[in-house]
């Protein structure tokens, strides 16, 4: 094989990944031409990865990188995600948000009631390993595994046990070292039982999107990016600043490259781009839908908003700054407001 086709294929998959050059390369080494190049989770790994992407909560402020997650790196049995180190305006760190929103506990007895939720976090998570380097979870009676990890900055370790201490302290139940699920966990699912289903069955989703979700970074020029679902309907709503085209056609060819994607069609299309009619003062949004070829449940809903001039976002632009966001990436995404403060500073 000549050294520039796989030089090429690994800087394609860094698109989809953000890893380095030289993981991408080993990466594409154990896949030996396999397609998809990037694998397909199946199972409880995939129904994992589907949970994990949901509750993460990468995107409840502007971190390094657009919702939280610096690289993956996924195998087919696997996943890694690397988190960022940021934390929120009020100093919150990302890592912090990321166990609140993942992790299962029970409620005090005394806050419990017949018809109101009894646990918070994902019901059925388990952590199989906490180290100083990050935490491998699971789901309850499963061999599913995520490796949740960051920067050498944070003590997953400790953020663990503090986690605990916490929670014990406002007696809250802790869930993610019981090696079973809990009565409280499964009285959950069994009142939720039909979401739980539709989430299982369009899991392939947002397991494919976490395994790209370095697209969000590496192609989208959004410098916000925002996510959400209700059932399998999911929707990935991309801010753009004034000036910034927001490169949609690139973003969805991304997507749904045969080798490189995931199994999804372009449903519709609605382009704002260049209306001629349209105010520049007042926003902008291409609305993209796409689905399964194969009519699998989930449907994916894209809006890429193209912000007015009336948006002055110099304050998120010190946020992302304070994060520690790529320079390049910022003069990208930015480069009215970066320019402004080269100049200024
Ligand atoms: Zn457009």
């Amino acid at each position: 094989m000549p050294h520039g086709y796989s030089d090429r294929n690994a800087k394609r998959l860094r698109r989809y990944t953000g890893l380095t050059h030289a993981q991408a390369k080993q990466l594409l080494k154990d896949r030996a031409g396999k397609v998809p190049r990037i694998p397909a989770a199946t199972g409880p790994q995939r129904l994992l990865e589907a949970l994990i992407f949901e509750h993460l909560r990468g995107d409840v402020d502007y971190f390094a990188h657009p919702i939280g997650i610096r690289s993956v790196f996924p195998q087919h049995d696997s996943l890694v995600v690397s988190l960022d180190a940021s934390s929120t305006r009020r100093g919150y760190p990302l890592v912090a948000h990321a166990l609140d929103g993942l992790l299962p506990a029970e409620l005090p007895k005394s806050e419990q009631s017949e018809d109101d939720v009894r646990v918070i976090g994902v019901p059925g998570i388990r952590i199989t390993r906490a180290s100083r380097k990050g935490l491998r979870v699971s789901l309850a009676g499963t061999k599913a595994s995520v490796f949740l990890t960051c920067d050498a900055s944070t003590n997953w370790a400790d953020l663990l046990a503090d986690h605990r201490a916490q929670l014990e302290a406002a007696r809250y139940r802790p869930c993610w070292s019981e090696p079973k699920m809990t009565p409280a966990e499964r009285a959950f699912h069994q009142d939720h039982a039909e979401m739980a289903r539709a989430v299982e069955e369009a899991s392939w989703l947002p397991s494919g999107l976490l395994r790209r979700s370095a697209l969000l970074h590496e192609v989208s020029a959004a410098y916000c990016t925002r996510y959400w679902v209700t059932w399998d309907q999911w929707r990935i709503e991309l801010k753009h600043d004034p000036g910034v085209k927001p490169p949609h056609n690139a973003f969805i060819n991304h997507l749904t490259d045969p080798k490189w994607g995931m199994n999804l069609a372009v449903d519709k299309l609605h382009c704002q781009c260049d209306v001629q009619w349209a105010d520049p003062h007042y926003d902008r949004q291409c609305t993209v839908e796409l689905s399964s070829p194969t009519s699998r449940p989930g449907v994916l809903q894209v809006r890429f908003r193209a912000m007015g001039t009336w948006c002055n976002a110099y304050d998120t632009y010190r946020d992302l700054k304070r994060a520690g966001a790529n320079p390049a990436w910022l003069r990208r995404v930015m480069p009215q407001h970066h320019h402004r403060r080269r100049i200024v500073s």
